[in-house]
């Protein structure tokens, strides 16, 4: 059996032709969505995420604006600016690029962030709503993975699901979410005894831990679906011939370049689940594309919108937001 491919892309391309109309339907209301980006020094790897982002903000029709303080900022600089983002009614959703430099209180700039412009859904007040089910923001990783199963066609209502790993960006929002939309959740860590046994359960498998290829394949249950979060890039050459032993296409690609994108779950996991997110291509897409969608979802929550469009449907319901 060879899983059905829960392709990111794809979804992505459908949330956004979704965000393109209500983006347009506001604007029709006279509101135009915006996002801030605080982009602190000159971290290529920020800016590249930074740029994409706001690439995806031109490409849908929302307004963008880019700050980019000196590496030098201090934490009451940068204080500052939230400050003055937190009050410009222009602004929807800001994002503030992490890692920050380490002079820099980290945690103070992020609940400096008002919660309703909350775009990345990092402060506790939106992690609080998360928690008791009331409409927030929600972290755009685990929203994503929401979306690909909702419109990946997998039953969540009644499924095991099995989250591995416990951050406060991906395994703890995502277990909260799976449980509202009433799956039966376990989650899974470090210190878990007999992981594999418990992985056999799962009708709904997500992989948060940062491994490449940790989650054999005969971990997989036949059938089940499974969302590889892991993105980890493998450049030992004994590693890559490990995982991609039966994959020589990619092996091939490997030799010539030197390094390989693989996810938490091993490779093979492809011939055993029912529905799997590719790494490359399955997860990594959703987590702009929600950052987007919050945008939208913070334009129409600050306006006391009673609803929100069907793009977000999975996190929706699963919160309990209409
Ligand atoms: P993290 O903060 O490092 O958390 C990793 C979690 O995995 C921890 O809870 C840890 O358990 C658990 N873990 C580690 N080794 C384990 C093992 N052998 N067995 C069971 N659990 C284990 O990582 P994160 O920020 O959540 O990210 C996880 C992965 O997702 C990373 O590969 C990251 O690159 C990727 N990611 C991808 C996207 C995307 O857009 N595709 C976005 C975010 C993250 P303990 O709590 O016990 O230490």
């Amino acid at each position: 059996m060879t899983a059905r491919l829960l392709d990111g892309t794809k979804i992505r391309d459908a949330v956004f032709a979704d965000l393109r109309h209500e983006i347009a339907q506001l604007g029709a209301e006279g509101v135009r969505p915006g996002l801030a980006a605080v982009l602190v020094g000159e971290n290529p790897a920020s800016q590249l995420y930074v740029k994409s982002k706001i690439a995806a903000c031109e490409q849908i029709g929302l307004a963008s604006w880019l700050y980019t303080p000196p590496a030098t900022v201090t934490t009451d600089e940068l204080l500052g600016l939230v400050v003055r983002l937190n009050k410009d009614d222009a602004v929807d959703g800001i994002l503030v690029q992490l890692p920050l430099p380490s002079q820099v209180d980290t945690k103070r700039i992020l609940e400096a962030v008002d919660p309703a412009k909350d775009v990345d859904g990092f402060h506790p007040v939106n992690l609080g709503k998360l928690v008791s089910g009331r409409p927030g923001l929600v972290a755009c990783t685990p929203a994503g993975c929401m979306e690909i199963l909702s419109r990946g066609d997998v039953q969540i209502e009644g499924a095991n699901a099995v989250v591995l790993g416990r951050s406060d960006i991906v395994g703890k929002p995502m277990a909260l979410l799976l449980m509202h939309a009433n799956a039966t959740v376990t989650i899974c860590h470090s210190k878990t005894r007999d992981l594999a046994e418990v992985v056999r359960r799962a009708d709904i498998v997500v992989a948060a831990m940062g491994k490449a290829g940790y989650l054999a394949a005969d971990w997989i249950r036949p059938g089940a679906a499974v969302i590889d979060v892991g993105t980890n890039k493998v450049t030992d050459p004994a590693e890559a011939e490990r995982l991609l032993k039966n994959f020589p296409a990619r092996l091939e690609k490997f030799r010539a370049k030197g390094s390989v994108l693989v996810g938490d779950v091993h490779p093979d996991g492809v011939n055993v689940a029912g529905a799997l997110t590719p790494v490359p291509g399955g997860v990594g897409p959703m987590t702009i594309t929600m950052l987007m969608s919050n945008t939208v979802k913070a334009a129409r929550l600050r306006r006391g919108a009673t609803s929100v469009s069907k793009d977000t449907r999975a996190v929706n319901s699963a919160t309990g937001a209409r």
